[in-house]
């Protein structure tokens, strides 16, 4: 709904020395256009370009230079973070900092955005992070995060709030992971490794890595868990000693599902080549 009084001086961001008026909602700011072209493109290129011929020169009292989509008190708090002495602290919320930083990104103060970037990181839900790196975040940050959704799987459920190229990337990535697991720990499985038998003079065997027994109830959890939940799957999967593919009394073991926090670990594969599947997808 559009306001009907005029707009009001905010007095706190009031130089009289000032030489450009900004309207940010319903409050007028007097600035220095030096102090505003240095620290943002938009400014800049604003501060150099002459007004279009018949046109009044906008950055007056008369005729404000409206910021749009910006609230007044956010804009304030943006000048806030502008005119930070060095190692003055930061006052603002981090809900605040939010607005200040998507304002920042939208009229191009990159310092500001650097200040705030920090600030924010971890301390939202994943997805909302998620969505504000993608409006004005670097491509590092975009991409930690949508790695972290991709990996949390069922735990990060997708909300339809997400957009839909991105949503569409998340489950492509997912796919991707879980088959790359999939491969991966039928592999692993088939590996030997020796084994010695406790018995006295016992001998040393070769086992699998992972029986087949085990791989089935494995491949039901393992390609879609987040890694922080596989253990925890695993023994809701798995009973301690389960008598029908495990027998403790046995010389040789089925497998090594004994040493399972350290079967899981490895089964999974590697970390690094899952952030190269999932950067691979986000870049396309
Ligand atoms: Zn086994």
């Amino acid at each position: 709904m559009a306001s009907t009084s005029p707009p009001t001086k905010r007095e706190d961001w009031w130089f009289e020395d000032g030489n450009v008026v900004i309207q940010a909602g319903d409050r007028l700011f007097k600035l220095h256009m030096s102090n505003l072209a240095r620290e943002s493109d938009f400014f800049k290129d604003l501060s150099s370009l002459p007004p279009p011929t018949g046109e009044a020169a906008e950055g007056t009292e008369k005729s404000p230079l409206l910021l749009h989509e910006v609230e007044a008190d956010v804009f304030a708090d943006l000048l806030h973070v502008l005119y930070l002495r060095w190692g003055q602290p930061l006052t603002q919320s981090t809900a605040q900092l939010e607005k200040v930083l998507r304002a920042a990104h939208r009229y191009q103060f990159t310092r500001v955005c650097d200040i705030a970037t920090p600030q924010i990181k971890g301390t939202l839900e994943t997805l909302p992070e998620l969505e504000l790196a993608i409006a004005c975040g670097s491509d590092e940050w975009i991409q930690g995060l949508f790695a972290t959704v991709v990996l949390g799987f069922d735990d990060i459920a997708i909300p339809s709030t997400l957009s839909p190229s991105v949503a569409a990337k998340v489950w492509k990535a997912r796919l991707k992971v879980a088959s790359y697991r999939l491969r991966h720990m039928t592999q692993i499985g088939a590996q030997t490794v020796p084994y010695m038998s406790p018995a006295p003079g016992g001998h040393i065997y070769s086992i699998q890595k992972i029986c087949d027994s085990h791989l089935k109830l494995l491949v039901n959890f393992v390609p879609t868990t987040w890694r922080e939940r596989l253990c925890e799957a695993y023994r809701a999967a798995v009973p301690p000693v389960d008598e029908r593919i495990y027998d403790p009394s046995a010389d040789v073991p089925c497998c090594t599902c004994r040493d399972y926090a350290l079967v899981l670990e490895e089964l999974a594969g590697s970390c690094e080549e899952e952030r190269r599947i999932i950067d691979e997808i986000w870049r396309e």
